[in-house]
């Protein structure tokens, strides 16, 4: 029989109304059932919000030292777990036992961070324009947070929300992806063993269509963070924005790595091989596309086929495996599909472009990495988010070129160039349309006192990590305090 995991609603661990469960399973193992999850629904959302809000009452007014100072327990806790936590993501979600470990590590430094902030949570002052009075800003908690999570990072993505929105007064309300809701479950768990009182986390498992859809039009939840799909996250934003609710969206990419002719070509292999493969492609930093300069493309795509081919696929969990599974048998078909297309456009298929189904790798949702050539920026594979081990190659004829063809994309999530021209390394920060830009480094290691997000259609111009996510997660109230004694009339008594 396998565990089962429970709604945290109300300060009580509980079972869906319905008495009906959802199952998790190991995407490497497809018969290995991880856990069994509340199939929710509104109802569920409706106590789970009316006890943040009653919770808020109270967490408003506890010192933001305080609250760190439980999220700084809370990291500790995540340190001891750490190891369990990292298995426990791989059997729930199939990337390797290093980046798990590097997701739960995210994590913990979240924690850290989000501890600190408590002492800082900085405003502005200001001079007043008026004699004997003061000018003041303060950072305020909003009230009811309702935050909605991909599986593709299962513990990071989870904490660049929850802990920023904790550590700012604000109450929760969690709904995690349902192909990942056991190691979302931990992280509730940790957090109040470190000491969150109840009600001020919840978390509701379930469908997005019906849990996370109630959690965005609740009138009661005062701002909803989601990263997901850009097709969702739209549908997220038109609702939301009905209600005047504050929005963070950070959705899709197409993210490219451009090799420049006198780049270090063994540096930007190494690079390409973990941005495009790293994840099984399915982070939204993956690097989709590789953009080459022309002198360097034949050589460069020889040494990136065989290197791609020797990437060993299987089970995360046996530390020789480099390259997990994908999330599903629903994403592994996607991917198989586009490769379809890939070769229906007449792009040149080099390696891959097939499942793994060697030995073991047939119990679950393997796909060999897979390299196009002869891409254009016409064709879909070039457009469109895979989310998958696939790499589509451009080449390109000098540096315009490059960029051009980098910016001809819907998405401006990450980039990254590798060049040893100084010139043409600022040029690209500069006009690289993106909200990251890497030099000499790949589309993806993103670090959480960073911001993280993107232009166009990849967000709403929001940010996670970093100082700015303490910003979305607090309103700002200005004071003015007049000292003066008498009515004094900002813009007519003194002129
Ligand atoms: P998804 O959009 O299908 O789902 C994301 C979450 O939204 C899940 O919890 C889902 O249950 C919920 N959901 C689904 N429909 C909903 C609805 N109508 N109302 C409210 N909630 C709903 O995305 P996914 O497949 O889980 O993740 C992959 C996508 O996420 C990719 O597009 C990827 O690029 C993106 N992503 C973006 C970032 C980023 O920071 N930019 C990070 C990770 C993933
Ligand atoms: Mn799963």
């Amino acid at each position: 029989m396998a565990k089962e995991y429970l709604n945290y609603i109300a300060g009580e661990w509980v079972p869906a109304d319905s008495g009906e469960w959802f199952e998790n399973r190991n995407p490497a193992h497809w018969d290995e059932l991880v856990g069994l999850f509340p199939k929710s629904g509104t109802a569920e959302v409706d106590r789970a919000v009316a006890a943040a809000k009653e919770a808020w009452k109270t967490w408003r007014l506890v010192p933001a030292p305080e609250r760190g100072a439980i999220l700084k327990t809370a990291g500790d806790i995540m340190v001891e777990r750490k190891e369990e936590i990292a298995t426990l993501m791989t059997r729930e979600m199939g990337k390797v036992l290093t980046e798990t470990r590097g997701d739960t590590q995210e994590g913990i430094d979240t924690f850290y961070y989000a501890a600190v902030e408590g002492r800082r949570l900085f405003s502005h002052t200001a001079p007043s324009e008026m004699r004997n009075k003061m000018n003041m800003s303060f950072r305020i908690p909003i009230g009811v947070a309702g935050l909605i999570t991909p599986w593709n990072f299962p513990m990071a993505i989870p904490c660049w929300k929850s802990l920023p929105a904790l550590v700012c007064g604000n109450t929760v309300v969690f709904k995690p992806a349902s192909d990942t809701p056991a190691t979302a479950t931990v992280l509730v768990e940790i957090l109040l063993e470190a000491g969150i009182p109840p009600g001020v986390i919840n978390i509701v498992h379930g469908g997005g269509g019906v849990v996370g859809n109630r959690i965005v039009n609740h009138p009661d939840v005062s701002l909803i963070s989601f990263t997901g799909s850009s097709e969702i996250g739209k549908q997220i934003n038109s609702l939301a924005g009905a209600d005047l609710k504050r929005v963070s969206l950070e959705l899709g990419g197409k993210n490219a790595q451009i090799v420049m002719d006198d780049a270090d070509l063994d540096l930007a292999l190494e690079g390409v091989l973990w941005g495009a493969f790293g994840t099984t492609g399915q982070r939204c930093t993956a690097t989709s596309r590789l953009i080459l300069h022309e002198k360097i493309h034949d050589k460069f795509v020889k040494m990136l086929v065989k290197a791609a081919d020797k990437l060993v696929v299987g089970d995360g969990l046996d530390e020789k495996n480099k390259v997990g599974p994908c999330i599903n048998e629903g994403q592994r078909n996607i991917v198989d599909e586009y490769v379809q297309i890939g070769k229906a456009e007449g792009a040149k298929l080099r390696c891959g472009g097939e499942p793994s189904t060697e030995g073991k790798n047939s119990e679950g949702w393997f796909y060999k990495p897979t390299v196009f050539t002869g891409v254009t920026p016409k064709m879909r594979i070039f457009k469109e988010e895979i989310f998958g081990p696939v790499l589509s190659v451009i080449k390109v004829k000098d540096f315009d070129d490059a960029v051009k063809v980098h910016n001809d994309c819907l998405y401006g999530l990450s980039s990254s160039i590798y060049t040893r021209d100084v010139n043409n390394s600022f040029r690209a920060i500069r006009d690289l349309e993106a909200g990251i830009t890497y030099v000499n480094g790949p589309t993806i290691g993103a670090e959480c006192h960073m911001p993280f997000g993107g232009v166009k259609q990849t967000g709403n111009g929001h940010r996670e990590g970093g100082w700015p996510v303490y910003e979305f997660y607090s309103e700002i109230k200005t004071v003015y305090v007049d000292y003066s004694g008498q009515l004094q009339r900002a813009q007519i008594d003194n002129y």
